[in-house]
């Protein structure tokens, strides 16, 4: 999600991994953004990512407040826990779920 003038971002592309809910809590899955880059960890498209992705990429101030940033993620406070791992078996009903859902 960063840009050069988001000095704090360490780039670890984190907040550009699809997450689920799962029983109220923020889970990761094993996607990314179709427009991350994964050799920079960068978006492809950030300066007209709201456009390329219809509205669906939040604002860094809108992830942070509905935790969707990794843990450790320095724009967040000490305190802050981001989503978690998932389970193998819970990724695999999150595939089977999503199977030919767009
Ligand atoms: S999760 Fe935080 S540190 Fe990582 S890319 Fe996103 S804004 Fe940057």
């Amino acid at each position: 999600m960063c840009d050069d003038g988001e000095t704090k971002c360490r780039r670890c592309g984190l907040c550009c991994r699809y997450k689920f809910w799962l029983d109220g809590e923020l889970v990761f899955t094993d996607k990314y953004c179709q427009f991350h880059d994964k050799e920079t960890h960068t978006c492809k498209v950030y300066d007209h990512r709201h456009e390329a992705t219809r509205n669906r990429c939040l604002s860094r101030e809108e992830m942070v407040k509905q935790r969707s940033v990794p843990t450790g993620c320095p724009y967040t406070d000490e305190d802050y826990v981001g989503p978690r791992e998932p389970t193998e078996k819970e990724l695999q009903d999150y595939h089977d779920d999503t199977e030919g859902a767009t």
